[in-house]
């Protein structure tokens, strides 16, 4: 028999979710419906939103008893997932993507790491906490949202606009990309979320003279194109510490036995081992030059080529990058920005961050936990406009050989069954006392 929490994730992961981005999508509505219904069965009452047909997002409120709180206020907090799953392509798998099988002690398929053992772990600590009678202190906003993989304009975006109330009195927020366990020099740490990189998708057009693949041409948009994109890809971005990122440096320097005024801040990351990959883009601004596009036959020259970059800043220094690159390419190169989306950094400290830290040691007393910003994103961008405090929290005690990092997007992810059983009690314990 596998473990509620482990069956809960594999039934999702049967739901093809798969988000193609640009609004193409299998849709996320029989997982909202499954996901609803092991609310409803808590004696939840959901809501479910369509911000397009098959976009389903579902949400309920756990009300909390303020028993030790400031009741005047009531804050809430939000618990939120996400349903959707980015594509995967089965000839690279060693397993069906989404058959959710189990083996060697894991539940692997898509979304095992991102995001639906997350799904899971937030239904079990509320069956934890609920069935046995119980009441979280403050109240909970349980939110299930579509189309975090596309940056959320049919999910949690949508709702943010157009239906604020559900998250009305809360002030923070836990999700995915944090809590769970690396291993450095025989010692265990937890990466606790405390921040996101701000994202700025850009479209480069390149405009040229239409003529003859025979002719002489200055004026070619595929090799102006070309330029300007090895320049942005080449571009070294330099080392910039936050406080988050200063802080992170000086604990894992002391987990390493090296000195942070004698070894730079990416070999200390590097050291780390698999979550080096991780943590080094948090470290600076990253341009990467993702998708090519021009030309339509060998002995034509077009006279357009196109481009496109995904740049990812620390919070606040996105304008401040746009011009840089603007400065780098010159004029000649169209730039338009197609999305982008804030940064965030929050103060590693406070009431909520002690709550975490507290639950995750009690479970795992020998640990570290230590605060890390992440150099992708998540829907706390679009909780944060309503003015959440978001963190990513997502528990997970992890075996050290495990290259867990890696498996965000990657192939063959997979999430030991232990681990969720161990997300699901320290989260438990969170919702429950804080
Ligand atoms: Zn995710």
């Amino acid at each position: 028999m596998l473990e509620e929490t482990a069956a809960i994730a594999r039934d999702l992961i049967r739901f093809d979710t798969t988000n193609y981005g640009n609004g193409r999508s299998n849709g996320e509505t029989e997982a909202a419906e499954y996901l609803g219904a092991q609310l409803e069965e808590l004696g939840l009452k959901t809501e479910y939103f369509d911000a397009a047909p098959g976009r389903t997002s579902v949400v309920a409120r756990v009300e909390g008893s303020y028993e030790g709180l400031d009741s005047t206020t009531r804050p809430a907090l939000v618990v939120h997932g996400h349903t959707d799953v980015v594509p995967a392509d089965a000839a690279n798998w060693s397993v069906d993507p989404f058959a959710g099988e189990v083996k060697d002690g894991m539940l692997w398929g898509r979304g095992a790491v991102d995001m639906k053992d997350m799904d899971a772990m937030m239904v079990g600590a509320l069956r934890d906490i609920l069935l046995a009678g119980k009441q979280p202190k403050r109240d909970l906003v349980i939110a299930f949202f579509a189309d975090e993989e596309n940056g959320g304009v049919f999910g949690s975006h949508h709702l943010v606009d157009t239906q604020p109330q559900l998250f009305s009195g809360a002030t923070e927020a836990i999700s995915e990309v944090g809590g769970y366990s690396i291993t450095m020099n025989g010692q265990r740490a937890y990466l606790l979320q405390t921040g996101e990189k701000a994202l700025i998708w850009i479209k480069l057009i390149a405009r040229g003279t239409a003529a003859h693949g025979s002719r002489v041409m200055e004026n070619n948009a595929i090799t102006k194109l070309a330029e300007a994109v090895a320049k942005i890809g080449r571009r070294e971005w330099p080392i910039h510490l936050t406080d988050t990122t200063e802080q992170l440096i000086t604990e894992l320097a002391r987990i390493m036995g090296s000195d942070p005024q004698q070894v730079g801040a990416d070999e200390i990351v590097l050291s780390t081992g698999t979550a080096g990959g991780f943590i080094r883009g948090s470290l600076r601004t990253t341009t990467n030059p993702t998708l090519l596009s021009g030309g339509y036959k060998h002995n034509v020259i077009p006279d357009e080529a196109t481009a496109l970059v995904d740049i990812r800043t620390l919070a606040g220094e996105e304008d401040a990058v746009l011009a840089e690159i603007r400065a780098l390419i010159g004029d000649d190169i169209e730039i338009e920005i197609t999305h982008r989306d804030v940064g965030l950094e929050n103060p590693f400290e406070g009431p909520l961050v002690d709550a975490m830290v507290g639950s995750l040691l009690s479970h795992d007393p020998e640990a570290t936990v230590l605060p890390y910003i992440l150099s992708g994103g998540t829907d706390n961008k679009a909780l944060s406009l309503l003015g959440i405090t978001g963190y990513g929290f997502a528990p997970l005690r992890l075996p050290a050989e495990l290259d867990f990092p890696g498996m965000f997007h990657g192939v063959d992810e997979r999430v030991p069954l232990d681990a969720l059983v161990f997300g699901r009690q320290v989260l438990g314990d969170l919702l429950l006392n804080y």
